[in-house]
């Protein structure tokens, strides 16, 4: 489902602005159809659709009409909207939205013709005083488009009553939201499935680790983690990272561990390997490298042309989104990666937020996760991920369950994947650590109730020691032994332990 959205015109349209006697800031009138045009594509993002523009999104370049609609016609866009702004209106109150489709048009262009003023109008309140709000008219967008087509004018740029309205960014989310809500009615858009990390990683449990094993042959539950270039040497076959690389070192190959003690440096039960000091063979050499690596309590990301010293576990990959920008090719190729992992097929991804590493597995369909925006879109909201090994490598083993591709590759380096909280069967200890946990929540009231009950139980129970209780009462600490299991006071503790240095003084 491909929705194509024309925000009509462009900055420098002439004419096309708001009245200045109304706003002196003469708000061009693109200005305002990108606004809700942005916005429309933020919600979209959200459901199971694709969705293009065909006017220059910055503004600045006017794309002709016939541009625009080659452009939708060529896609083979299912259905195309056109986001206008009003005028005629001179200074006068009325105004209003209006929408049209063109004089000879498919019945479907109706349908969305009047799901999109009926959910807008509902949304933004803006009734207006049009004697035709829903109207044909022969408009180039509308007779050229193949496909459905519609054309909303939200409002009035020069009327008294709809400008000051909708100059508000708070209009452009309710339009936005009203032509969003009629796209969902009309084409019974389903939300987007949310992608779930496997896991969520703290600095303490991101774990890399060494393997250079085939994928399959590893012990445990865990991610494939980090590019490598692949060897064979006297009949052993083994991997080295490209990009940094800090982990556990578990590889048992001879030659391996040859190649690990030229190329890095062990520390502890770590391998270290710093990009920066290696320069045969390795295109990521003395670049700043996108890496998600561990330093104290952190799981950070960063670009990096050598790892800090005081760096605990390391990976690097390939950025999709940094700082909440959406990668570029060229950012990728900058770093030395070649862009053939961008494929449609499965990758392991990372996401950092809030200092821990949110870990997915993740399958592309597009030619190019990057240029086509899917992996922009698929993790949207997140500010910072990196593209991991995919494709032959990709294995992820968690819970006794294994998703992988069908290629039993040597890797160089997985991630620990912790047991997966959810979906667990309640046992015994379960209940009671949901019990444990309830406990932590109890407000005051509970907590006297529980404590009081606590006491009254307490205060019936004999003696565990009856005969010490006895001698108690002969030497007169207690007055005649009884409730010798209630909870006392310090006042009284006191009053007991100055009967018994009374009593023994008098001895
Ligand atoms: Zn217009």
């Amino acid at each position: 489902m491909l929705i194509c959205i024309d925000a009509g015109h462009c900055l420098s349209t002439p004419g096309k602005r708001c009245l200045k006697s109304i706003d002196p800031g003469e708000t061009r009138e693109w200005v305002l159809n990108s606004r809700v045009a942005d916005k429309l594509e933020a919600i979209l993002a959200g459901y199971d659709c694709q969705t293009m523009r065909v006017d220059d999104v910055t503004g600045k370049r006017d794309v002709t009409m016939s541009q625009r609609v080659a452009a939708a016609n060529r896609a083979r866009a299912d259905v195309y909207l056109s986001i206008h702004h009003n005028a005629d209106i001179n200074g006068g109150s009325g105004g209003g939205i209006v929408a049209f489709v063109a004089p000879k048009h498919q019945r479907q262009s109706e349908v969305v013709r009047d799901a999109v003023y009926r959910h807008t109008v509902a949304a933004t309140g803006l009734r207006g005083n049009r004697a035709q709000p829903l109207a044909e008219q022969s408009l180039y967008v509308l007779n050229y488009t193949t496909m459905p087509a519609t054309l909303i004018e939200l409002g009035f740029m020069d009327s008294t009553h709809d400008t000051p309205i909708i100059l508000t960014e708070t209009f452009a989310d309710q339009a936005a939201a009203g032509l969003a809500a009629a796209l969902v009615e009309v084409y019974d858009l389903q939300p987007r499935r949310r992608l779930e990390p496997v896991a969520t990683l703290s600095a303490e449990e991101f774990r890399v680790e060494v393997v250079a094993a085939a994928k399959r042959s590893i012990a445990g539950d865990y991610i494939n983690a980090g590019y490598f270039g692949s060897y064979s040497e006297a009949g052993e076959r083994f991997a080295l990272p490209a990009g940094h690389l800090a982990g556990i070192y578990t590889a048992t190959g001879r030659w391996m561990r040859h190649y690990a003690e030229e190329r890095g440096r062990f520390v502890g039960d770590r391998w270290i390997f710093d990009s920066s000091r290696w320069a045969y063979a390795n295109p990521t050499h003395g670049r700043p490298v996108t890496t998600v690596y561990t330093q104290g309590s952190q799981v950070r990301v960063a670009e990096l042309v050598s790892l800090p010293d005081d760096v605990g576990h390391a990976v690097s990959g390939i950025p999709l989104i940094r700082d909440g920008r959406a990668c570029t090719v060229a950012d990728i190729k900058a770093q030395g990666w070649d862009t053939s992992p961008l494929r449609a097929t499965w990758h392991t991804v990372l996401a950092v937020a809030d200092g821990r590493a949110h870990v997915f597995a993740w399958e592309s369909q597009s030619d190019n996760l990057v240029t086509s925006g899917e992996a922009a879109r698929a993790f949207a909201g997140y500010r910072d991920v990196v593209k991991l090994d995919g494709g032959g490598s990709f294995i992820c083993r968690q819970n006794g369950k294994e998703q992988s591709t069908a290629e039993d590759r040597v890797i160089c380096s997985i991630l620990r994947l912790p047991e997966k909280q959810e979906g667990l069967e309640l046992t015994e200890d379960r209940v009671r650590q949901i019990v444990r946990e309830e406990l932590d929540t109890v407000n005051y009231e509970q907590w006297k109730e529980y404590m009081d009950r606590y006491r009254e139980e307490l205060a019936t129970q004999d003696a565990t020691m009856p005969d010490l209780v006895a001698d108690a009462v002969a030497l007169g600490i207690s007055a005649d032994g009884s409730r010798p299991r209630a909870l006392m006071t310090r006042e009284e503790g006191m009053v007991m332990a100055r009967a018994a240095i009374m009593a023994s003084r008098a001895e």
